[in-house]
């Protein structure tokens, strides 16, 4: 029987960041939406790097940028893109909008165009240009200045109104007098900003646009862009801020904003999908989903219009629940190369063994690796203090006696371990702590453990003799 495989659609979006620096939280939760939006529906995920801001770009930024999407495998079809790569094609779309009539030349100077903004500004105006080149049927232009290199510009329409239905805030519009002919070229001849996103959204094929609502403002110039090209503009959805636990902007005052921090202090990639995905998305009152599980329900419907806030320790909530569910073989292989960078050793342990024993209460990998330590680092006596305190000639005494039996025990494991331990106990007439926490100390150096049964298990016979030999030989 063949399986029944939904056919791949039209749609097509894409997440476009600029590498001025790390990816930060709301651009990976954007690109996720977006990500998540393509497949759903079977279509298209693409990357671009809109890097033509040749003074805040930077190589490392892009790489930074590739990583974080890797580590979140939020794998693009097509791309990355490079804006710069594409300065051809603008030029060309340029030029075709200057034969066409749809763009025109500008000479007016930066503080000739200043003026005409000031003096908008002094009429109670909002502050524009005031159309100087730009042509009309009948109106005859001023003479070029020589010497002077024009900008391109943008004929956009001046009565009417450019709206569109947005995707999270439902339909927005703006009145075409509020907006200026933008400037499309530098005198240089370079395409602007708003120019290269309609070019390549158009270009790509983009249906659905996903992005931070900071790009608001921009949406209607680029719609009226799109519409002279005579391109249908994509369906924009503008998705709101994050906000920090006080309320403020997310910013590195609440604590990281870079993405790749997460992965540095202990973050499961799974983990941070589950959770960005549910800072502004719902699906009821779902909080653990898989990633198969969000790309089967999402859609825009359940964006959420109001700011999302950060909650870390919801994160850890989530973080811990991924630990938890994650196979302890996988796991380990996740904090093995924590325990090294502590300056443990890993392969000196049964480290499934010792990931099954600590997962249940660790909130990070790096916890994981800290608390494992007790298993894979160098082996530390007590301090004399602690010693002083619970290792006296009784407690010696019992120590001794474990150490035989355990050297007697015909299978070393955490019941017979158990057994020993309750058996001890039973026949002394003593409670728990008077053998466990001597054990414990003599055997780990601390006073606290996970359970002590499990612990000597995994230490493993030959390791908790040694230890106890060492002590008795004091
Ligand atoms: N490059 C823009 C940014 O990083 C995004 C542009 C867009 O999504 O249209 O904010």
């Amino acid at each position: 029987m063949t399986q029944a495989v939904s056919p791949p659609s039209a749609i097509r979006t894409r997440f476009a960041p600029s590498p001025t620096g790390f990816l930060h939280l709301g651009g990976a939760r954007t690109a996720l939406f977006s990500w998540a939006y393509a497949r759903h529906h079977h279509g298209k995920f693409i990357l671009r790097i809109e890097d033509t801001d040749l003074e805040r770009s930077t190589p490392e930024a892009v790489q930074a940028i590739l990583d974080a999407m890797q580590w979140l495998d939020l794998r693009p079809d097509e791309g990355p893109f490079y804006q710069m790569r594409r300065m051809d094609r603008y030029r060309e779309v340029i030029a075709a909008m200057l034969a066409a009539g749809t763009a025109y030349y500008c000479y007016s100077s930066p503080a000739e165009v200043e003026a005409m903004r000031e003096k908008a500004r002094a009429a109670g105006n909002k502050p524009r240009y005031d159309g100087t080149w730009r042509p009309e049927p009948g109106k005859t232009l001023p003479p070029i200045p020589p010497d002077r290199k024009p900008v391109v510009r943008f004929k956009s329409p001046q009565s009417g109104a450019t709206g569109w239905n947005d995707l999270i805030k439902g339909p927005i519009s703006f009145d075409n007098s509020e907006l200026d002919d933008l400037v499309i070229a530098r005198p240089d001849g370079t395409p602007t900003y708003n120019f290269c996103v309609v070019v390549d959204d158009w270009d790509m094929k983009i249906t659905h646009v996903i992005r931070g609502d900071d790009h608001v403002n921009n949406t209607p110039r680029q719609i009226a862009i799109l519409r002279a090209l005579g391109a249908t503009p994509p369906e924009y959805g503008h998705v709101p801020m994050i906000l920090g636990p006080d309320g403020d902007k997310l910013s590195k005052r609440h604590g990281a904003v870079n993405v790749m921090q997460y992965e540095r202090d202990g973050y499961l990639p799974e983990a941070m999908i589950n959770y960005l995905a549910r800072l502004g998305w719902s699906h009821g009152d779902e909080e653990i989903f898989s990633r198969e599980q969000l790309v089967e329900w999402f859609d825009t419907r359940h964006l959420s219009k109001s700011p999302a806030q950060w909650d870390p320790k919801k994160l850890n909530w989530v973080n811990a629940h991924y630990i938890r569910a994650m196979d302890d073989t996988a796991l380990a292989a996740r904090v093995a190369p924590r325990i090294r960078a502590l300056n443990g050793d890993p392969d000196a342990i049964d480290l499934a063994g010792v990931m099954a024993l600590l997962k249940t209460r660790a909130e990070t990998l790096n916890q994981l690796a800290e608390d494992a330590m007790l298993f894979c680092g160098p082996y530390q006596a007590a301090s004399e203090g602690l010693q002083a305190q619970y290792l006296d000639a009784s407690a010696i005494e019992l120590l001794n006696e474990f150490a035989r039996r355990a050297a007697a025990l015909p299978d070393w494991g955490t019941a017979p371990l158990s057994a020993l331990i309750k058996a001890m106990l039973d026949e002394h007439a003593i409670k728990m702590p008077k053998l466990a926490i001597p054990l414990r100390i003599a055997v780990t150096g601390r006073k606290h453990t996970p359970s002590i049964d499990a612990v000597l298990f995994l230490l493993g016979r030959a390791t908790v003799l040694a230890r106890l030999d060492a002590l008795s030989g004091e």
